[in-house]
């Protein structure tokens, strides 16, 4: 432990995922000295990038949600970057060509024009299609946030659209898309995933993630701000019902008025030490999580003819999405994406796609380094054999793969079971009731990279109004 007098700040943002840069540049804009920590060696958490054998990998990105114009200035994503001060046009956005959902009995296509799914579903469930369009007309009018509704959106969905198959291939894209629960999912997250996903849709920035997080990066420098790499979070230290500060895995105090944490609810409950022992051990650990792999192509995925942005297949009996159990993976459902299917993306020569499956975290976790390698590979192999059903067979022509696993999502990104959505239960801001701590980001309830960025900077907005900066400086000697 160092016995260096602790340096202090006003506000100490835990992890550089979306929901920590947006927040701590937030923080530094209220003039706070704000310190943003990160355990890993890269900034972007759950939707980070890294080099492989000369090649460039997104860990995360599909796609951004939330597609908006820059006229639309109430949609979420052009009101976050205005409050980050980071211009629409530097994201470089192009809109999806179009992206499906896939079951064997019937398919629904759908783009970032909602009209597009208003007439698949005329087309192939007409004595739906009436309530279908209410339906879209009811959440059109809707705020993102709302505050209560059904209990089971499935149930609901049922009863006024009168027919299984079609609630299911509606729901699937939304699920996987965001759902920290199997199979259903709470009506506040369907409404956001709804608005999210069918209402503004998907798109790609050019270049993938990593511009993106240089620009948030830079934002953060900018504003004063400071990113701190490889700097874990091991407590969070509190007297009296009071934050004071943190204690880095490295034994180093940083005293602070303000602590955002990202890292998740639970993982966070875990950081606060014995008297919130109880508390963390009840906190429901997310059992959604995926295993995700990335293809080069010795020509563009077009050229094969993979046509879809995304697509989201179903093979089973029953609309399929929740933990695997006791099994590493099942292909079963899956996600496939292609990176090449948006507007305006470079011409490459080397294509990409990506597959995502279910699992679960229990079965890799205590694979030896040869069997989880072998199982991986299977898991790859699993998914390319249901994709074949519904688009080409990438596989004869891979250059290079890359895939991870929920072991990886944990390593990287602290999430427990590797829980891609967080905790089934999303908590206020203020949930573990002490005085100067926040939750942010996925564990509030909000939706991908751009969910993050809104909570973040919101939940920053509000907590750095509350304190009076003071200058960065070491601690006065007791
Ligand atoms: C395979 C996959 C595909 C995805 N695809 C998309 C997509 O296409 N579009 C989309 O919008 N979203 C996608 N997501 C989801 C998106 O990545 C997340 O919703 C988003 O990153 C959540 O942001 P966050 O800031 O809340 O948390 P995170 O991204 O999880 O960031 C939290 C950060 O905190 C750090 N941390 C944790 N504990 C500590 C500690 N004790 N000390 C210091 N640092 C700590 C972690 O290392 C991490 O960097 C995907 C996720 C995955 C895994």
């Amino acid at each position: 432990m160092s016995s260096a007098a602790p340096e202090r700040c006003d506000a100490v943002v835990i992890g550089a995922g979306p929901a920590g840069l947006a927040a701590g540049i937030r923080l530094a804009q209220q003039g706070l000295s704000t310190v943003v920590l990160e355990r890993h060696y890269l900034w972007g958490g759950l939707n980070s990038f890294y080099k492989k054998g000369g090649r460039r990998y997104d860990v995360g990105l599909h796609a951004l949600t939330n597609h908006a114009d820059r006229g639309a200035r109430k949609l979420p994503l052009p009101r976050v970057l205005r409050q980050l001060r980071i211009p629409l046009e530097a994201l470089q956005l192009g809109e999806q060509l179009g992206s499906r959902t896939v079951f064997p009995e019937a398919s629904l296509r759908f783009s970032n024009d909602l009209d597009l799914l208003r007439s698949e579903v005329r087309a192939g469930f007409p004595a739906a299609a009436d309530a279908f369009d209410a339906l879209c007309d009811e959440l059109a009018a809707l705020p993102h946030a709302v505050e209560a509704g059904p209990q089971s959106v499935r149930a609901h969905l049922l009863e006024r659209l009168g027919d299984r198959l079609l609630v299911d291939l509606v729901l699937h894209p939304l699920l996987w898309y965001g759902s920290p629960t199997p199979s259903d999912v709470s009506w506040p997250l369907f409404v956001v995933l709804w608005k999210s996903i069918y209402e503004e849709g998907f798109a790609r920035p050019r270049g993938g993630v990593r511009p993106v997080l240089e620009l948030l990066n830079g934002r953060l420098r900018e504003e004063g701000g400071e990113l701190r790499l490889r700097t874990g979070v091991s407590e969070i230290l509190h007297d009296g019902g009071r934050v004071r500060g943190v204690r880095t895995d490295g034994g180093a105090e940083l005293e602070a008025q303000l602590v955002l944490s990202s890292a998740g609810w639970p993982e966070t409950l875990r950081m606060l030490g014995p008297e919130f022992t109880d508390h963390a051990r009840s906190a429901p650990i997310g059992e959604l999580t995926f295993v995700e792999a990335c293809m080069h192509l010795d020509r563009p995925a077009p050229e094969l003819g993979f046509q879809d942005t995304i697509t989201f297949w179903n093979h089973a009996d029953e609309a399929l999405y929740r933990s695997t159990g006791a099994e590493p993976y099942d292909a079963r459902s899956g996600v496939l994406c292609c990176p090449e299917n948006y507007a305006g993306q470079e011409p490459e020569t080397e294509g990409v796609v990506r597959t995502t499956i279910l699992s679960s975290a229990a079965p890799w976790r205590d694979l030896e380094p040869e069997a989880y390698a072998a199982t991986k590979a299977a898991a790859v192999d699993a998914a390319w054999e249901e994709v074949r059903r519904f688009a080409p067979d990438a596989r004869p022509h891979a250059v290079a793969l890359d895939a991870f696993t929920p072991r990886t999502i944990t390593r990287f990104t602290g999430r427990l079971d590797g829980a891609v959505y967080g905790c089934p239960q999303k908590v206020a801001p203020d949930a573990a009731g002490l005085t100067g701590l926040q939750i942010l980001g996925t564990d509030n309830g909000y939706l991908g990279i751009v969910g993050a960025l809104v909570g973040g900077a919101q939940v920053a907005t509000l907590s750095g109004a509350s304190i009076t900066p003071r200058a960065l400086e070491p601690a006065p000697e007791a």
